[in-house]
Parts: structure tokens; sequence; C-alpha cells
């Protein structure tokens, strides 16, 4: 199985958007007057295009997100579901899936990292399939989390303050032949370490890092 979110996963998301289940309060406090989220106002709807693996194709799948307004300066912010990351349309499982796949190997290439069971995930309606250089871009938005390891790693050692994870974090090595740059590998080592943390996260807290703490942290 791809990683990636379901058609289930999207579907759920929606009807609680119908409902009107959808609280404001993961979001942070406005950055403008700092009122606390929990007193944004709903401004409005809008249709999200996601993209899913069924069956190693790449398929479309809508869900409406909602935006809310602060009502001390009117700044409007999205509330995202916990399979969306903002700006991508691929959903996270595919993107932290993935990127584990290249980052969890030695001497794997972005195109194998991107292979389920011999083949690569492709679109209906031509032969083209899953980019490698999406293996990069995701790398690189999932290295920009700094703010979001950095408070997963303080709660981890609140919570357990002999944890092994410092020393895990520390051991993270990256190959020399996945960079060109020293801007690149600290990407990678970032995501790698996010990657360490989020697993750490889960299994201390029993939630994920991208359910609150990363929206708190607007993906910062
Ligand atoms: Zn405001």
């Amino acid at each position: 199985m791809p990683p990636t979110a379901t058609l289930e996963d999207i579907k759920a998301y929606q009807h609680k958007v119908e409902k009107d289940n959808i609280a404001p309060d993961n979001l942070p406090p406005c950055p403008r007057c700092r009122v606390e989220s929990e007193f944004f106002k709903i401004h409005a709807y809008r249709e999200r295009r996601f993209l899913i693996i069924i069956e190693m194709l790449i398929k479309a799948a809508y869900c409406s997100l909602v935006r809310f307004k602060c009502p001390g300066c009117g700044k409007t912010f999205t509330n995202y579901p916990d399979f969306a990351i903002p700006h991508k349309h691929y959903t996270r499982p595919s993107i932290t899936g993935f990127s584990a796949s290249y980052l969890n190997s030695e001497d794997i290439t972005y195109r194998q990292a991107l292979m389920v069971d011999g083949s690569v995930p492709g679109y209906p309606q031509n032969d083209a399939t899953l980019a490698p250089s999406r293996i990069h871009r995701w790398i690189t938005t999932l290295g920009r989390l700094t703010q979001t390891s950095r408070t997963a790693l303080i709660l981890l050692l609140q919570e357990n303050p002999v944890s092994s994870i410092c020393r895990n974090l520390a051991q993270v090595v990256i190959p020399q032949r996945k960079y060109k740059t020293k801007k690149r590998k600290k990407q990678l080592i970032n995501c790698r370490q996010l990657m360490i943390i989020k697993a750490f996260f889960q299994a201390t807290f029993k939630t994920s890092i991208f359910t609150k703490l990363a929206i708190r942290h607007a993906f910062g």
C-alpha cells in the first residue's frame, strides 16, 4: 500500500465541516493583534483539491477547508485537517511516508523511494508517474518545520528526561551522495530529525505532531 490519506479520511473531514464541527482552537493566536484563536469566527469555506493514491493511481479528491477570521483585525486563517500540509496537494501520509523511505535508506534514489511493490504511483490520464523531484520538494517543506520539532522535543524531554531521543537525534548522518550543498544537508538532517521526533511523539503521547503541534506553529 502506498502511503496516502484515504478517500474515507477526506469524506470524514468533509462530514465534520458540514456538521460545523471544525473548531479554530488549534490555530495559533493572531500574529497581528494576539487575539486567541478560540475567539476566531468562521469566515468562509474553500474547496480544496487533494491528491490521494488509490490502487497505485493518483486521484483527485475534494474537501472543504474552513477559513476563520480574527475579530480583532480581520486577518483570515485556514484550518487544515491533519492529513493536509499547507500549499501541498498530496496528503501528509504521502509526503512523510515517501520522504521517510528516502531518508531511512543509505543509498536509495528519489525514484526508488517512490516505488511500492516494484512500481511508482501514476496518473490515470496518461503514462506519467509521480516525479522524483516531488520528494526533493517535500523534504524541503518538512525540513522547515523546525519550531514544531523544537517544541515537540521539549515536551518529550519534560515527559521523560532520560529519553534516548537526544542521542538518536545526534546520531543522524546523511550520506554525502544525497546532497551537494550545506543548505541541502541541513534540510535533510532537519527532516530526518523531524521523523525521529514524530515517532517518539506518537509513542509517548499517542497522537501525531501534525494533529495540533504543527498547526499551532503554523507549520513552521
Ligand atoms: Zn488579529
